[in-house]
C-alpha cells in the first residue's frame, strides 16, 4: 500500500499540511496569550481608580488571561482537525486528477503490448506528463511503421519468390511426367532459378540484419585507395567480357577506420549495378577523394542513367527501374543491393547517395565515409 505512488502522494501533501497546522498551531499558542496579556494588562491598568483597585483587576485579569486561553486551544484544536480534514479532501482529489494521465499512459502501453499499434494516449497538460505521453505516441508510430514494413516485406519476398519457383515447379513437373526430357540445358535453367532463390536468401539475411541495426561490423584502420584498386582489378574481367571501359583515377592514400569487407561489398554492388548499366563502349570512372571531412567514392558511368523521379526510389527494398531486367545481370539483381550498400554505409556514419543528369546521360554514386 505505502509503494503505491497515489498513497505516498497523498502522505506527502497530508505531512505539509500537518506541518503547516503544526507550527500554526504552536505560534498561536504561545504568542497569543502574551500579547492578549499585555494589551489587557494597558486597559486594566488604565482603568484602575483607587489603591484597592489594583489587586482587584490583578484576579480579574488572570481570570481573562485564563479564559482566553481555554477558547484559544478550542478553537486551535478545531481549527487544526478542519485544516487537516480539508487538506485531506483537497489532497485526494488533487492526487486523483495527478494520476488519471497515468493511468491512460498505462492503458495505452498496454494496447501497445498487445498489438493495437494504432491506439494513442492523448496529451495531458501537464508538461511533465505530457513529454511521457507524446514518447509513448511515438514509440506507438514506430511500432506501427515497423509492423506496416514487416508486412510489406512479407509479401515482397513471396512475390520475389514467385517467379523461380514457378519456372523450377513448370521444368521439373514437365520432366517427371515426361513431356520433356531433363537435357542439361533445362537442368542449367532450373539450377539458374535455385540460384536467384538462394541469392535471395542471403540478401534478405543481409537485409534483415542491415535493417535491424545488427550488422555485425569489423573495423579495422585501412587505405580506402588500396581496397577500391583492389575491388576495381577483381571485377575487371567481367567489365573486359562486357566491353565497358573500368578507369581507376589515381588517388594517394586514404586512411578509414571501417569494415574492409563490408566497405568492399558497397564498392562491389556500385560497380556491379554501374556495369550492368553500361553498353558496350561506354566507361565507368572509378575515384576516391577527401571533403568535409569524408572520404568519398566516386563510381561515375556513362550508362543507361536514371530518371529525377526514380532517383529517391531506388534505395528502397526490392525498388527495380523498370527496364532494369534487361541486358546483362550482375550482382544479385533482387533489387536490395542499394538497400543493403546504405545501410552498411550508415552504419558506419557516412552514406551512398545517387545523382544522374537523366536517363541516357549515365550516372554518378557516391560512398561517402567519415575520415578517421
Ligand atoms: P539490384 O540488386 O537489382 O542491382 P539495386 O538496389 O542495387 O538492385 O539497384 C536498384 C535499382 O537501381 C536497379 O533497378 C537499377 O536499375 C538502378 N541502378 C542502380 N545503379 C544504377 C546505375 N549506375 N545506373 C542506372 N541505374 C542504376
Amino acid at each position: 500500500m505505502f509503494g503505491r505512488l497515489s498513497t505516498r502522494l497523498l502522505l506527502s501533501h497530508l505531512s505539509v499540511a500537518v506541518v503547516g497546522a503544526g507550527v500554526a498551531f504552536l505560534l498561536v499558542r504561545l504568542l497569543a496569550p502574551v500579547d492578549f496579556a499585555r494589551r489587557a494588562g494597558v486597559v486594566a491598568g488604565g482603568a484602575g481608580p483607587g489603591p484597592g483597585a489594583g489587586s482587584a483587576n490583578a484576579g480579574r485579569g488572570r481570570l481573562l488571561l485564563e479564559a482566553f486561553d481555554a477558547a484559544i486551544n478550542q478553537a486551535l484544536v478545531v481549527g487544526l482537525v478542519a485544516a487537516v480534514v480539508v487538506a485531506t479532501l483537497l489532497a485526494w482529489l488533487m492526487v486523483r486528477r495527478l494520476l488519471r494521465p497515468l493511468d491512460r499512459v498505462r492503458t495505452t502501453t498496454r494496447a501497445l503490448a498487445g498489438g493495437d499499434y494504432a491506439t494513442r494516449v492523448s496529451v495531458p497538460r501537464e508538461v511533465e506528463l505530457a513529454r511521457l505521453a507524446e514518447d509513448i505516441n511515438a514509440l506507438g508510430g514506430a511500432l506501427q511503421e515497423s509492423e506496416a514494413r514487416r508486412v510489406r516485406l512479407i509479401g515482397e519476398v513471396a512475390h520475389e519468390m514467385r517467379t523461380p519457383l514457378t519456372v523450377i515447379d513448370g521444368y521439373v513437373e514437365g520432366m517427371i511426367d515426361g513431356v520433356f526430357a531433363a537435357t542439361p540445358d533445362r537442368l542449367a535453367a532450373v539450377s539458374d532459378e535455385a540460384r536467384v532463390l538462394r541469392r535471395l536468401a542471403e540478401d534478405l539475411s543481409a537485409l534483415s540484419r542491415a535493417e535491424e541495426g545488427r550488422l555485425s561490423l569489423a573495423p579495422a584502420t585501412f587505405d580506402l585507395t588500396a581496397l577500391v584498386a583492389e575491388t576495381g582489378r577483381r571485377l575487371a574481367p567481367q567489365f573486359e567480357d562486357a566491353r565497358v571501359d573500368l578507369a581507376l583515377v589515381p588517388a594517394p592514400p586514404l586512411t578509414v577506420s571501417a569494415d574492409p569487407d563490408r566497405i568492399g561489398q558497397v564498392v562491389t554492388n556500385l560497380l556491379g549495378n554501374a556495369l550492368r548499366a553500361c553498353s558496350p563502349g561506354d566507361t565507368v570512372t572509378l575515384g576516391i577523394d577527401a571533403a568535409d571531412g569524408h572520404a568519398v567514392v566516386t563510381v561515375e558511368d556513362t550508362g543507361r542513367g536514371i530518371a529525377p523521379a526514380e532517383l529517391p526510389r531506388i534505395f528502397e527494398r526490392f525498388y527495380r527501374v523498370p527496364d532494369a531486367t534487361t541486358g546483362t545481370r550482375t550482382g544479385t539483381g533482387s533489387g536490395i543491393g542499394l538497400t543493403i550498400s546504405r545501410s552498411i554505409a550508415r552504419a558506419h556514419g557516412g552514406d551512398v547517395v545517387a545523382a544522374s543528369p537523366g536517363p541516357g546521360l549515365g550516372s554518378t554514386f557516391r560512398l561517402l565515409l567519415p575520415l578517421t
